[in-house]
């Protein structure tokens, strides 16, 4: 090894999971009840980094989202909507409060049903889903300042549809927003992580949640297709892809209801020669490899000036040396499972393109376990801007690299993307900062680092990538009618 390739060897650090409470079978929660699916079937959801079965999950088909959306809808026109605000902002408090005893569980949980890394789920999912519950709580009762001179009403049923790559995190930025305006909520979780959901359906029953404010349904693609079809929901909030996202926005045509959708990302993270090429090298590895590359908001295209290219280069592949790649329950481990076979499968599949494309691949020559889903931190150098793999979201721990030279040159390839998610830029001068900002079409641009998230800041997208508005006010204004 290198002398400047040093990786230290670190004794196992495996999290416990003598703490958490699972159950064998999950009913779904409706009603502030734990009901039966009427179609009596479950499915089972497994640990990606083991294969192990963790819990089975009920699966709910039209009938009991039809129960969940009257539940939702009686708790709206009876109790919510007549509550006063204040006492609306006690409820979200004690939620957000809840969780927060109750972080290590969750966090925990998270990881073994998502494959994530404990670190991740214990220093970002978990904590964040919290703050946002204390954000949105703090709005409850002051709408009228959030949005002045205006007559600010609710919507009424809110539906929401989830992915798997940050569970709790969004069930909590659709819930918190949702019922700080005055919503009453069903939430679907993605059939591969519900675990979280359903564990914060029971702080919410802890938390004396009036019956039926949020209820929580689980199950298939289906399932998410009757909330969206279902004619007295009054709003559909949805995460996900942009496939399923277009499906939505077609179903969804010609009705009353209000949507936001937060779909796909090929966010392009830009190195200049100026900039401190250490941090900017952290930044990369962070903006693709964090999470396993399940981010919507990926810096998956890098774009390198030429004049530090090769020692970009040289420093990442230096750097993915020292990655660590595994047990997910394991504190020192970077990169944890692949959510599922499918989306392993994915993933390889793009790496056998990028293969075929002609670009040039490296991995570095980390250990992978042979049993359960995992995949190799990889790079594609030499990738044309056409090609399949800059093109097409991976969502993996896949990234392709291309130089420029001008500032000009380099907004045009960012751009050209059917995606505007985020952007990363990294340069010492500011001026550029703030010219690149208003010339990228994404609508986060960090400057300078990648991947920060404050319950506080607005986030979503442009173009393929959807549109509306999570996060800070604007993801107030989602859920309320202005007049
Ligand atoms: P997905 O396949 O679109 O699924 C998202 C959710 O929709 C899941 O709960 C899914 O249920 C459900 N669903 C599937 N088909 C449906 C239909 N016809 N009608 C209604 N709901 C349906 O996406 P995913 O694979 O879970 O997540 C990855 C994608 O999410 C990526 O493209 C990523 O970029 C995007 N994402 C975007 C953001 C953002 O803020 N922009 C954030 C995170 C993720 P099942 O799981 O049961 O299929
Ligand atoms: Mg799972």
């Amino acid at each position: 090894m290198a002398q400047d390739q040093a990786t230290w060897e670190y004794a196992p650090a495996p999290e416990g999971t003598g703490h958490i409470k699972l159950n064998k079978k999950y009913n779904l929660f409706i009603d502030g009840k734990w009901v039966v699916p009427s179609s009596k079937k479950y499915f089972e959801t497994i640990n990606p980094a083991t294969e192990e079965v963790l819990a089975e999950i009920a699966y709910a088909n039209e009938k009991d989202v039809d129960l969940a959306v009257k539940a939702a809808r009686k708790a709206y026109t009876n109790v919510w909507s007549k509550m006063h605000a204040s006492e609306r902002a006690k409820y979200i408090y004690r939620i957000a409060r809840l969780m927060q005893e109750r972080a290590r569980e969750f966090a925990v949980i998270e990881s073994l049903d998502a494959g994530k890394t404990i670190r991740e789920s214990r220093d970002i999912d978990i904590p964040l889903a919290c703050n946002h519950f204390f954000y949105y709580a703090g709005w409850a009762d002051k709408l009228e300042y959030a949005f002045p001179n205006r007559k600010v009403e609710s919507l009424g049923v809110a539906g929401q549809i989830i992915p798997w790559n940050f569970p709790l995190l969004m069930a909590a930025w659709k819930i918190a927003p949702a019922l700080a305006a005055g919503n009453t909520v069903v939430l679907k979780p993605s059939e591969t992580t519900s675990l979280t959901a359903l564990k914060l359906a029971e702080i919410i029953e802890e938390s004396g949640l009036p019956a039926g404010v949020v209820n929580i349904v689980t199950g298939y693609g289906d399932t998410g297709a009757a909330i969206v079809n279902h004619p007295d929901v009054n709003k559909i909030a949805f995460t996900g892809s942009t496939a399923v996202g277009k499906l939505i926005q077609k179903a969804i045509a010609g009705t009353h209801k209000k949507s936001t959708l937060e779909l796909g990302g090929k966010s392009a993270n830009i190195i200049f020669e100026d900039a401190p090429i250490d941090q900017a090298v952290e930044g990369i590895i962070n903006g693709i490899f964090f999470n396993q590359g399940h981010v919507c908001c990926a810096g998956s295209r890098l774009f390198v000036q030429e004049g530090v290219a090769d020692k970009v280069i040289r420093k990442l592949k230096q750097r993915m040396e020292s990655l660590y790649v595994g047990d997910p329950m394991d504190k020192n481990t970077d990169i944890g499972a692949i959510n599922s076979k499918q989306q392993l499968d994915k993933i390889n599949k793009y790496i056998q393109i990028g293969i075929e494309e002609g670009a040039e691949m490296y991995q570095p020559s980390c250990e992978i376990p042979s049993k359960g889903y995992f995949c190799a931190p990889t790079l594609f150098l030499d990738v044309a801007q056409s090609s399949v793999i800059s093109q097409e979201e991976i969502f993996g721990p896949v990234l392709t690299i291309q130089t420029f030279r001008t500032v000009d040159e380099v907004i045009q390839k960012a751009n050209n993307s059917p995606y505007g998610l985020a952007a990363g830029v990294w340069t010492d001068k500011g001026s550029r900062i703030f010219n690149l900002t208003t010339k990228l079409k994404a609508g986060v641009i960090w400057a300078n680092t990648y991947n920060k998230f404050d319950p506080t800041s607005p986030f979503g997208g442009y173009k393929e990538s959807g549109f509306g508005r999570e996060g800070g006010m604007h993801g107030l204004s989602a859920y309320v009618k202005l007049s």
